[in-house]
């Protein structure tokens, strides 16, 4: 048996993903990859199993399956697709998994993860969004270790002291503001896609690029806060710091209040969570307080940012709610960087869904991917008005 920490990818050839496997790339000799998994990019991920010789690659779009194989042919590596071969890629026996699936497609593949009962990593929060409660459920059934790489979610960890849960009086989730922190929604209502698109502080893949712009991306957050470390919702706050060097706070009944400071690059994060429990080293450029020389924080702006109520209200509503945010998000978001609608309307349509959309009880991971259905159509058909 190899010593080696066997890992799983799922979403390698995002903006996660690739971070993942730039730290594995730097230290070879501590990590073996079981499982790849993309969506439609057949070179990108062929050429990741060349490099990795991962034991199974799967690729959502089944029509890419042929060209998979084709490129990795004479590798002996299996060669899965569509959403059943994920999801049977997330099955394969690891050590460790990085859940970096965008959106509610996630979901079942992330739950399956959760399912093998070792350690998920846990970039992909639109599944916690939809199915906090199940996951967080299931999580506890199989003994799960879970580890939060969402950067503020992972500074939190950091500094959560479990055994004083009872005196943590608040979280204070930071947030860049997006790239229109400073612009009034006059502006904003003509913001194009590359403007949505350029984040001051981070890179990242384009559908949470657009969520930080709208500021979902912080009220996403927020929910999964709430999940994630079995807190009220009224005792977390979000603090725009647009430096992002503070990824996030807990404040103590003792006035103490502990903070993960770092460079905004994904791979500390990711590298907290490659390491568990131990640290290893990211090629990270080190903050520099004195070039830095200030921080700054503002509350956020409620009105200019709806998604900031929505995802709130979405929150205290319960789970079909949240769903509804998400399921009409994702589509509004497309839209958006279809060029099919104009910025404001993104989060008009979610509001519109939220407020058209009937509950229902959600009791399994069936009862959200049907009503994600039921709103990706409602949403769908908002568009269609509007064109
Ligand atoms: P991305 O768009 O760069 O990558 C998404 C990955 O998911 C790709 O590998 C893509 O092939 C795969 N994918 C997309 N649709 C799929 C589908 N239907 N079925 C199977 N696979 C599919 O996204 P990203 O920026 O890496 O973000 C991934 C997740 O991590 C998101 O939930 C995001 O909110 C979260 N996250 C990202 C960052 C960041 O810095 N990028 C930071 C915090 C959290
Ligand atoms: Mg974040």
């Amino acid at each position: 048996m190899s010593d080696k920490k066997r890992v799983t990818i799922l979403g390698a050839t995002g903006s996660v993903g690739q971070s993942t496997v730039d730290l594995i790339r730097r230290n070879r000799d501590q990590f073996e990859i079981g499982a790849l998994t993309a969506n439609s990019n057949v070179e990108a991920l062929a050429s990741l199993a060349r490099e990795f010789s991962p034991q199974v690659v799967a690729i959502a779009d089944s029509s890419r399956y042929g060209a998979l194989c084709d490129a990795l042919a004479g590798t002996g590596i299996s060669v899965l697709c569509g959403q059943e071969g994920i999801v049977e890629a997330s099955a394969l026996p690891v050590d460790w998994t990085m859940a970096a699936i965008v959106g509610a497609a996630g979901l079942q593949p992330t739950m399956t993860a959760v399912q093998q009962g070792k350690t998920v990593a846990f970039a992909n929060k639109e599944c916690l969004v939809c199915a906090g409660d199940l996951m967080m459920a299931d999580i506890r059934k199989y003994g799960t270790t879970f580890l939060p790489v969402d950067s503020e979610h992972n500074a939190i960890f950091q500094v959560f002291e479990n055994t004083q849960r009872e005196k943590i009086e608040r979280l204070v989730l930071t947030g860049s503001g997006g790239p229109f922190r400073t612009v009034n929604r006059e502006v904003m209502a003509s913001a194009t896609r590359a403007q949505a698109l350029a984040h001051p502080n981070w890179s990242m893949g384009a559908k949470i690029s657009i969520d930080s712009a709208t500021m979902m991306n912080k009220g996403l957050e927020f929910i999964e806060a709430c999940y994630l470390f079995d807190m009220p919702a009224e005792k977390i706050d979000i603090l725009v710091h647009p430096q992002s060097v503070i990824h996030s706070m807990v404040e103590y009944a003792d006035g103490s209040i502990l903070a993960q400071l770092g460079s905004p690059d994904m791979r500390t994060p990711i590298a907290y969570c490659l390491g568990w429990p131990d640290r290893m080293d990211a090629p990270v450029e080190k903050l520099d307080f004195v070039k830095l020389s200030r921080m700054d924080f503002e509350a956020p702006d409620y009105k200019k940012f709806p998604a900031l109520r929505l995802a709130r209200e979405a929150h205290a509503a319960g789970m079909s709610a949240t769903v509804t945010l998400n399921a009409a998000n994702e589509i509004a978001v497309a839209a958006f960087l279809d060029d099919r609608i104009r910025f404001l309307d993104i989060t008009n349509i979610v509001e519109d869904c939220l407020n058209h959309q009937e509950m229902l009880p959600i009791s399994s991971v069936d009862d959200v991917i049907a009503l994600d259905g039921i709103v990706r159509r409602l949403a769908s058909r908002k568009l269609d008005e509007m064109s």
